[in-house]
């Protein structure tokens, strides 16, 4: 019998135990038995896959601590989890990195169970161990194809979460009402510029059947064949316009696009519709080709009279009436004013729409001022007389040729939009550290509704339009200035009755 082999003095049982030996010889398992009374706890049998597994002889093996089998690799989990079960006389299962003779390593899974004698002393423990190396290098890559799964998915579900922020965001900045609808065309989502535009809450909108919405707007026949065609036929349509009196914005001319959201996910199958608020874009539009019309009218005016009188000139000087010729020239003089003032009214818009109308601040007096523009307003235009009331000797602080420019404005103002009247009343005071000036007529009045727009551009009362010249401009560059002065311009009139126009500028010290 192999001296390394263990020895049993029961003679009997010597053919039993060389089958055992041959038994356990053959498992595929590394066997390893140790002695616990022997210091250091040495190896004292191990099998045939013992010493495959290790690359070491048997003659190598026995008498040594397996510890020899994790070389300097000590510092290792299993290797204290084992040390302590060694010492408590107890059985544990562990995973230890352990080196071949040849120093390959080799992940070894140990089973580790003590062998007691009939008075409970641990004398032996029975090792048994399985080369697990290429199943911890299966879990390693499963381990690390799930982390870099686990990756994957995290960056795609960010992807995602940003690129519907980033739909969101557009959704939300587009200066257009935007509407989803469903199949059925019922509402599933709209833009805040879509609840601010038609002055609706969500309650009114979302959930409900796009063509019930509001008081039936978009209930249109051809509209509606239009977007049921969107998905069957993938059909866009552009730019139809509905004009239509809406609930609580009036009458608006809308322009409509629409079509099938592209993507993939909970948004496919999906009309997205734009709805763009066209209204005011009209009304500038139209009030552009007005003010074309309006003011080549005014420019021709003043232009035709001065052709007259150089005509008229021209004929007194041949026939030597030389009397008539300073009348004449005086009226050609005038109507070369006005054509010029219109001119330099037109050069205001055009600074004020670049910003560009330059203000040039000092302290004046306005007194004089005033009384030298009611002179000079008079003298033109005769028929009213212009009353001057309320404080006097003050100064202010401004563009004097600006503020000169506003309150000549409003005055010629009161003065032709008050033609059965026979005075304009202005008045002087003092509101905190700014001047009041304010310009009081009997004449046609202003409609409420208008009062707001008559300082926009190119705007003029629709019922005066015929009756009075004027091109729509002189308020809105008065507002301007008296707003780069860091005061207010406003109105205050009733039809038939009147208007008061009164500005702010700041006084001077
Ligand atoms: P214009 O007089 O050349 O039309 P303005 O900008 O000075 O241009 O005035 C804009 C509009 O405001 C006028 O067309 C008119 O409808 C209204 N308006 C201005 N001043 C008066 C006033 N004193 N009384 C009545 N309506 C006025």
């Amino acid at each position: 019998m192999d001296s390394n082999r263990l020895k049993l003095s029961a003679q009997s049982l010597e053919s039993d135990f060389d089958l055992l030996m041959l038994a356990i010889d053959a498992s595929k398992s590394g066997i390893i038995l140790t002695d616990n009374q022997q210091p250091d706890n040495p190896i004292i049998f191990c099998n045939k896959a013992f010493e495959q597994m290790s690359g070491y002889q048997r003659s190598e093996i026995i008498g040594r601590n397996c510890r020899f089998l994790q070389g300097v690799d000590r510092n290792q989990k299993g290797r204290f989890e084992l040390r302590e079960a060694v010492e408590k006389g107890e059985g544990l299962v562990v995973e230890l990195r352990n080196y071949r003779k040849n120093g390959a390593q080799f992940w070894n899974e140990l089973y580790m169970s003590p062998i007691y004698a009939k008075d409970g002393r641990v004398t032996h423990f029975i090792g048994v161990q399985n080369d697990i190396t290429h199943r911890k290098q299966l879990e390693a890559t499963l381990t690390l194809e799930r982390e870099q799964l686990e990756q994957r998915v995290q960056e795609r579900t960010r992807h995602l979460q940003e690129s519907e922020e980033y739909m969101k965001s557009i959704f939300e900045t587009v200066r257009e009402s935007l509407v989803v609808l469903d199949h059925n065309m019922v509402v599933i989502a709209v833009n805040q510029h879509f609840f601010k535009t038609f002055a609706v809450g969500v309650e009114d909108t979302l959930g409900k059947s796009f063509y019930e919405l509001g008081n039936g707007q978009w209930n249109i026949p051809s509209l509606k064949n239009m977007l049921e065609n969107v998905l069957p036929t993938n059909n866009p349509f552009e730019d139809f316009q509905v004009e239509h009196e809406f609930p609580h914005i009036g009458r608006k001319n809308m322009l409509l696009n629409a079509r099938r959201i592209e993507t993939e996910g909970p948004y496919k199958d999906r009309i997205l519709l734009a709805i763009e608020d066209e209204t005011s874009r009209l009304q500038t539009e139209i009030r552009k080709d007005d003010f074309l019309k309006i003011a080549s009218h005014e420019l021709r005016t003043p232009l035709t009279s001065i052709k007259g009188y150089v005509q008229l000139l021209d004929y007194q000087l041949q026939e030597k009436n030389y009397d008539k010729l300073q009348e004449l020239i005086n009226k050609s003089n005038s109507s070369i004013q006005k054509l010029n003032q219109l001119i330099e009214d037109l050069l205001d818009v055009a600074k004020l729409k670049d910003g560009k109308v330059g203000i040039h601040k000092e302290v004046f007096d306005l007194d004089k001022m005033i009384t030298s523009c009611i002179e000079m307003v008079h003298t033109g235009k005769p028929s009213h007389e212009i009353k001057l009331e309320g404080k006097k000797g003050l100064k202010c602080y401004g563009d004097e040729g600006r503020i000169e420019q506003v309150f000549v404005n409003l005055l010629n103002n009161a003065i032709k939009y008050s033609p059965d009247a026979k005075e304009v009343r202005v008045y002087i005071s003092v509101v905190s550290n700014f001047i009041k000036v304010t310009v009081t007529d009997y004449g046609v009045g202003i409609k409420i509704e208008d009062h707001k727009r008559i300082f926009e551009r190119f705007y003029r009362a629709e019922n005066i339009q015929k009756i009075f010249p004027g091109i729509g401009i002189g308020l809105y560059v008065s507002e301007q200035i008296i707003k780069e002065h860091g005061g207010t311009l406003w109105v205050e009139s009733e039809e038939n009755k009147g208007s008061v126009f009164s500005f702010t500028v700041p006084m001077g010290s």
